[in-house]
């Protein structure tokens, strides 16, 4: 774990070079337009660097590299310990910049830099590693056809895949697809958030480094609605895997519905249910929890717990400790390792968030936060914002506000607590409290939701699928599971005499 300090981070990212332009076919190259746009640190509204902007003409070039490269096979066909020898020395590599990843991360979106350094940044490097170390014990089927016929089911790499990510986990979101896609033998083109493609392009660079072959990992900076889009519509792409909001993850479907019929997989977003019931006797543990479900990552997370339901019986007690913890969580600067939660994506963002928070005002009651604030005079900060006795119905309970912000609904029935949380267009994860084990594992049953955490939030790992039902989106990143999404079963069948 890193111990730096306040000044050496800051000293730290003095010193940085910033990869800023495309990476294709193996090298940096500048936009064919020559056209930039700015990377903007979130807490100090400065510019980082300008970054290479690609639209179509790029994208055409990636995806020929990617597909060159996947044709010759250097990696698609390269045996599994091998290409898993690499991906481990990719693992390593990240370990080895880790302070430089977790950095990169927190200047372009605002992230404390602790929780980069000890969370995302190390979590890169344990996806690569688990992906690699599978690769070479998954073994192909011989169907069972009976004598006089050989059925062997193997598994293929598709091709060419378009990874679109988000900017909330900047590295580790391109890591979830970049480690089972490049586990699987297919050749990569990543296109990164536009608010935050420092850590992809880094990411690249050590790719090369670790020996992953040019053209096999290219990564495209630029605009949604361009190069995002160029990428949905290209017709020598054979699936994206898609992680962003759930509009745009519509949009790709029309993509590939308008294009070549590619597979789009679809991590899109949420809004979490939390169900603490009174019988959950360590409330300690629920209380901050909840804070942490709410408030981590400045409430950008997909599976934020934003929607907090509580047995009317503790909603009081549970609702003054809570407003405790939401005091002492309030943002500081990212890169002070004492700071509690770090600034907003950016101004855009921002002002979304504060408009949810002016619309709940007027409906709900705002028993802590709901301002917006400034750290040394500047930066896009909002402070830790809890409204209580809200109506399910109401707009701040509903839409996604991807912010720092959790709205308390009360419940007197499991009946009543299952009906409101199951009331969404969304289905991403969602949390119970309770130490009745039946409650537990009936209420888990009956929630529409890709995780049901029990008595903690959030459960994630590795070794675990993620992905979401109903309007969150459909296919599974992590685990085994995931290689579902990059590979396709291929039946070949041998006639013989018997
Ligand atoms: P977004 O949908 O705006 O952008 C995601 C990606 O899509 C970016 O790379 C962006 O450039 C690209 N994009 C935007 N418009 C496009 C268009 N018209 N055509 C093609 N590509 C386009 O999402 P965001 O604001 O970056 O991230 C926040 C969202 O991501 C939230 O909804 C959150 O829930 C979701 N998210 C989901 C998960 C998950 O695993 N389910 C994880 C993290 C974030």
């Amino acid at each position: 774990m890193s111990e730096l300090t306040f000044d050496e981070w800051k000293k730290l990212s003095n010193k940085i070079t910033f990869r800023n332009k495309a990476f294709i076919n193996g090298k940096f190259v500048d936009s064919i337009s020559k056209k930039t746009f700015d990377s903007i640190n979130p807490a100090t509204e400065e510019i980082i660097t300008s970054v290479a902007e690609c639209n179509e003409k790029d994208i055409d070039a990636a995806v020929k590299a990617a597909r060159t490269s996947y044709e010759k096979g250097y990696w698609s066909k390269m045996p599994p310990a091998e290409r898993k020898a690499i991906l481990l020395k990719l693992a390593e590599l990240i370990r080895l910049n880790l302070e430089e990843l977790a950095l990169l991360d927190s200047l372009d979106m605002g992230k404390l830099v602790l929780d980069a350094v000890t969370i995302d940044a190390p979590g890169s490097a344990m996806f690569f590693q688990w992906h690699a170390e599978a690769i070479d014990k998954m073994y192909d089927e011989i169907a069972p056809t009976g004598p006089g016929d050989l059925a062997m089911v193997t598994r293929e790499p598709l091709g060419v895949i378009g990874a679109v990510v988000p900017w909330n986990f900047p590295l580790d979101m391109a890591t979830w697809k970049a480690s089972a896609a490049l586990a699987a033998g297919n050749s990569l083109v990543l296109k990164p958030a536009e608010q935050s493609p420092l850590s992809s392009l880094r990411l690249a660079e050590l790719a090369i480094e670790a020996g992953i072959p040019e053209g096999v990992f290219n990564v495209v900076p630029g605009f949604g609605e361009v190069a995002g889009k160029a990428l949905g519509l290209h017709p020598d792409v054979d699936c994206i895997a898609f992680t962003g909001s759930t509009p745009v993850g519509k949009l790709f479907q029309q993509y590939a519905g308008q294009s070549n019929m590619k597979q789009v997989w679809l991590e899109t977003g949420g809004k979490s249910p939390n169900l603490i019931f009174a019988d959950c006797n360590d409330l300690e543990s629920a209380v901050n929890m909840s804070a942490f479900g709410i408030f981590f990552n400045q409430g950008e997370v997909c599976s934020a717990n934003s929607r907090l339901l509580v047995e009317k019986s503790i909603q009081k007690e549970f609702v003054i400790r809570l407003i405790e913890k939401a005091k002492e969580t309030q943002p500081g600067n990212p890169l002070d390792p004492q700071s509690k939660m770090g600034a907003i994506v950016n101004e855009e963002q921002t002002n979304r968030i504060v408009s949810y928070i002016e619309e709940g005002k007027e409906r709900a009651d705002l028993v802590t936060g709901g301002n917006r604030v400034f750290i040394d005079s500047k930066g896009c900060f909002i402070q830790p914002t809890i409204f209580n006795n809200v109506n399910p119905a109401d707009t701040i309970a509903k839409e996604e506000i991807f912010g720092p912000v959790l709205s308390v609904i009360p419940f007197e029935t499991e009946e009543q607590a299952l009906k409101i949380a199951n009331e969404s267009e969304y289905g991403l994860a969602a949390s119970v409290w309770t130490d009745d084990l039946s409650r537990a594992l009936r209420v888990s049953d009956n929630l529409h939701a890709g995780t049901v955490s029990i008595n903690t939030v959030d459960a994630l790992n590795t070794v675990t699928p993620f992905g979401g039902v109903k309007q969150s989106g459909y296919g599974k990143d992590l685990s085994l599971h995931s290689f579902n999404k990059y590979t396709s079963l291929k039946t070949k069948w041998i006639k013989y005499k018997t």
